[in-house]
């Protein structure tokens, strides 16, 4: 049965969440005074930057002296590989993570102790905020390793109390039936796995709707308030968002509430801002434009307004829940994953959703990009059939072909080639998924 949709009774992990506006200014203007001395102090690629912008830290009198600061990017990371952003001795960084870039060497990022709780509590907030509580049995099939996903879910889950099954991703099967035989009530995954974990429900003759999980967890990519839908419909849970990145901490920067619209940022550890991604102008908030977070409270490796490459908008109302920590929109897009065909932008978010706003379309697909004879791109979408909309008949499944081109058209603008391909023949992935296939420079 699903989460019920009221608002949870208070816990105090959360208090945070609810200060008043003037406080919270305090503490985010008192933690980044801190943290803006220490990284000044201790990590030279922040020292030298500021000093080329004629910036000391004595210049951070207030959170909005952030402007003045530079930014911090995913390639700094990368310069400074492995270790040349951490600002605590090696004898106080008690976890390293990484997280793979695109190509070669991995981003390595730190925990002191202290950073662990403060990643504990963000987590727990979040699972409070859902309504997860002490009860609970927290199936988490995120991965486990140096991906930030796995530990810490994990961390949050036993702050809070809950009863945590560590199983990681993958193994679809056993995750069913440890999930029927625990009575989980509660998975965290990639949102692409758990539509996958659905699917071989299916196949085992199992309705998900029968178990007694309520509560889905779900970040660490981009996905679609149809994947929303599709997914508290078969399983009959309730979905919530949980966004975050590893150069900040992992999962837990951000999450929803019981209402379901847009991130509260735990804005007294992690300050956002909004930027226009050509200029690097800070923007107001209620604009879209490029996140960019600073952490106020990390000791290992402290981040200066990071360039998130995340494109989303702060909301400026306040949430109903009564939370006074500002709300990003769900993240659909990073400023890198845009495909430009033709000239055009256009973000494989977009495709989903054309894909299943037609009733029964499934959603598992695959975007292929290739360079035809007269040099134009051609796009094609294979998109696995169901029974639910197609029958055997060439007819049919011409029709319905026809019906998933039109609705991604209307929404991306450009004509595509949509191709049913066998149930269960598209690869699945049990982290985070990739599916765009560019084959127009090979
Ligand atoms: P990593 O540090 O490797 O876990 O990757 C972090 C990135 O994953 C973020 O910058 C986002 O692009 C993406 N991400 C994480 N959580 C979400 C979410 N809830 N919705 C959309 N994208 C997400
Ligand atoms: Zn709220």
């Amino acid at each position: 049965m699903a989460a019920p949709k009221t608002i949870p009774p208070f816990h105090p992990i959360s208090a945070p969440d609810y200060l008043p506006h003037d406080q919270l200014r305090e503490l985010q203007s008192r933690r980044l005074i801190h943290m803006v001395k220490r990284a000044y102090e201790k990590v030279e690629l922040y020292r030298n930057r500021m000093n080329k912008m004629g910036v000391t830290p004595d210049d951070i009198q207030s959170i909005d002296d952030i402007v003045k600061l530079p930014f911090t990017m995913k390639v700094d990371l990368r310069d400074t590989y492995p270790y040349g952003m951490f600002a605590s001795p090696l004898k106080d960084i008690v976890r390293l993570h990484a997280s793979s870039g695109t190509t070669g060497k991995p981003i390595v990022v730190a925990y002191t102790k202290e950073d662990l709780e403060v990643w504990d509590e963000v987590v727990a907030r979040s699972l409070v905020g859902y309504g997860v509580t002490s009860q609970d049995i927290v199936q988490n099939a995120y991965g486990y390793g140096l991906f930030t996903g796995g530990l810490g879910l994990h961390g949050g889950a036993s702050a809070l109390g809950c009863t945590v099954v560590p199983i990681s991703g993958g193994n679809t099967e056993r995750q069913i039936m440890i999930m029927r035989d625990f009575n989980v009530t509660c998975c965290s995954a990639t949102p692409s796995y758990f539509v996958h974990i659905i699917d071989k429900a299916h196949r085992m003759g199992i309705n998900m709707r029968d178990l007694p999980i309520k509560f889905g967890v779900f970040g660490a990519e981009p996905w679609s308030e149809e994947v929303r839908h599709y997914i508290e419909e078969e399983a009959g849970i309730r979905a919530f968002n949980i966004y975050g990145l590893s150069e900040i901490l992992g999962p837990g920067v951000g999450a929803e509430c019981c209402f379901q619209d847009g991130m509260h940022i735990f804005e007294d550890h992690f300050f956002p801002e909004i930027i226009d991604p050509a200029t690097g102008e800070p923007l107001p908030d209620g604009t879209e434009g490029e996140l960019v977070l600073s952490t106020l409270s990390k000791e290992a490796m402290p981040m200066l307004r990071y360039r998130t490459r995340d494109i989303t908008t702060i909301d400026v109302e306040q949430c109903p829940c009564g939370r006074t920590i500002r709300r990003i929109r769900p993240i659909r897009r990073r400023s890198d994953d845009m495909l430009i065909v033709r000239g055009v932008n256009v973000f494989p978010s977009q495709i989903e959703t054309g894909i299943l706003r037609v009733e029964g379309a499934s959603p598992h697909f695959q975007i292929v990009l290739e360079k035809g004879a007269d040099g134009l791109d051609r796009i094609e979408v294979k998109v696995e059939a169901t029974d639910a909309a197609v029958d055997d008949t060439v007819r049919s499944v011409e029709q319905f072909q026809q019906k998933i081109q039109q609705s991604i058209s209307q929404i991306i603008g450009l004509s595509v080639r949509v191709t049913l391909v066998q149930p269960y023949t598209l690869i699945r992935s049990e982290g985070k998924v990739n599916r765009v296939v560019d084959n127009r420079n090979k």
